[in-house]
């Protein structure tokens, strides 16, 4: 919720771009405890953008997350890129090489995969969630699965060319912009806050895959720590304005709520009010 003295300026634009998708899929692989185990239940796979408006000092663009390769998705069944990331980023009318601040919400192969596209960024990450990356967790194979080392190597050469901006908890990365961290689904999972018009809202990546992991307390099954996770949900809902200012990672419910960028039904912006 807004903190008193906290003000509702400078408001962005904010944008969920979907790339891929995950069509042949399970209620069983998306809840810990599953109602209809073996029911589809698709999901897609986001990125997002946060854009200044024109004569305000905020900045121009801060993309969050970057998506997975054609390479990634063909190592996982299922999985389809529908737009690559650089092509996706275009129907935004965002240009990645002019891009200066990259989010990264956690490791995943599906949220840091196409790093090269951003040749002039300094990237945003959790000392937890690089020490967890490149640590004792990465033995373990289950904790691993959707990690891909090659990401892995490109952050640590970030780190080696001054590129890496480490957050240790809550920071400040533009104007009104703080990133906080949850864990969890990851053990440095981090969230993005964003001053809108119509309020707080809290870009949750994977704290919560889908809505109704968080309002119905069923949690996805992908976890490195349950009593995070679970904890998480409270301080993700206690950063954003309401139950629709939570921006929940993988749900095709986002794209169907919130009102389509002009001519771009795969980009839906979510600083406007949901159409449902
Ligand atoms: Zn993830």
């Amino acid at each position: 919720m807004k903190r008193p003295g906290e003000s509702l300026r400078p408001s962005y634009e904010v944008l969920a771009i979907r790339y891929a998708t995950h069509a042949n899929r399970l209620a069983r692989e998306n809840f810990l405890r599953p109602e209809g185990p073996d029911a589809p239940m698709p999901i897609d796979y986001f990125i997002w953008a946060i854009r200044g408006r024109l004569g305000t000092s905020t900045p121009g663009v801060i993309v969050i997350d970057t998506g997975m390769s054609n390479d990634a998705a063909s190592r996982r069944p299922g999985r389809s890129v529908l737009t690559t990331v650089d092509r996706a980023l275009a129907n935004a009318g965002i240009d990645p090489t002019q891009v200066e601040d990259v989010v990264l919400t956690h490791m995943h192969y599906d949220h840091a995969g196409r790093l090269d596209l951003f040749p002039n960024a300094t990237f945003h990450l959790q000392d937890r969630e690089m020490a967890f990356c490149t640590g004792r967790s990465m033995g373990d194979g289950v904790l691993r699965w959707a990690i891909d080392v090659d990401n892995v190597v490109s952050a640590v050469r970030f780190v080696h060319a001054g590129r890496l901006a480490f957050h240790d908890g809550t920071a400040e990365i533009a104007p009104g912009v703080t990133v906080h961290l949850i864990g969890g689904h990851t053990d440095g999972l981090q969230v993005v806050r964003v001053p809108t018009d119509r309020g707080w809202i809290v870009l949750a990546s994977d704290a919560t895959h889908l809505w109704s992991n968080i309002r119905t307390r069923n949690p996805f099954p992908i976890v490195a720590d349950l009593s995070r996770m679970m904890a998480g949900y409270e301080e993700v809902e206690a950063l954003a304005d309401g139950p629709d200012h939570i921006i929940p990672g993988h749900d095709p419910l986002v794209r169907a709520r919130f009102p389509a960028l002009a001519g771009q039904p795969d980009i839906v912006r979510l600083d406007q009010e949901p159409c449902r």
